[in-house]
């Protein structure tokens, strides 16, 4: 059965984690505009350095850009999970295929800024969190034995101007999904992933 599914949620929510293993449980792709987009400007495509100036200030990237990049992966026919997109009322509006499903994952403000400034990443994706989840040798991915950098966008002040994008523009979106009856539930982030995920699990499943 096709699922179509989208997690949205403000910065640091755990929307990548959650989406990687929702999709890993459903056998479906996972689709993160955020990681198309962070792949795009370290390639270096001329996609990824129009994107790159507004991905630094925490500003969401103008919509043809992503609705370019994101436009194939919304044709597979088995169903995706979407991280982080649609954004925007407008993003939702160019979407030609439905929605079966959105989970919104909730964290308070703070909780998200704790987060961000102690999250690391290595170059494949991996994550973890200095005080909450470190590797196993400090700066080094357990995986693939990467180095661990943190993304240009986690600096405590251009969090601050991520939530404000969430609160301009994707909060109305959540808003208007709600008043079209789209299905869509409220998923407290707080807590372990392992928690987050069967929350996430009770409201899709
Ligand atoms: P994320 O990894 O979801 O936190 O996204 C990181 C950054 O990528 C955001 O702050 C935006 O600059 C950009 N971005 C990701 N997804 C979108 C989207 N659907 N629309 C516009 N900008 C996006």
């Amino acid at each position: 059965m096709t699922a179509r599914l989208a997690i949205l949620g403000p910065p640091a929510s755990g929307k990548g984690t959650q989406a990687s293993r929702l999709a890993e449980r459903r056998g479906i792709s996972h689709v993160s505009t955020g990681d198309l987009l962070r792949a795009a400007a370290v390639a270096a495509t001329p996609l990824g350095q129009r994107a790159a100036p507004y991905m630094e200030r925490g500003d969401l990237v103008p919509d043809a850009l992503v609705l370019e990049l994101v436009e194939d992966e919304l044709q597979d026919a088995a169903g995706f999970v979407l991280d982080g997109f649609p954004r925007t009322e407008s993003q939702y509006a160019a979407m030609d295929v439905p929605l079966d499903e959105v989970v919104v994952l909730d964290v308070p403000e703070q909780e998200s800024v704790r987060r961000v400034t102690g999250r690391r990443v290595c170059p494949e994706g991996h994550v973890y969190h200095v005080d909450h989840d470190p590797p196993e040798v400090p700066g080094v991915c357990d995986v693939d034995g990467e180095p661990l950098e943190q993304r240009a966008d986690d600096r405590e002040e251009v969090v601050r101007r991520r939530w404000e994008e969430y609160e301009d523009q994707t909060r109305p979106l959540i808003a208007l999904l709600e008043d079209e009856g789209v299905s869509l539930g409220h998923v407290d982030g707080c807590g372990h992933p392992d928690e987050v995920a069967e929350r996430v699990a009770a409201q899709v499943d």
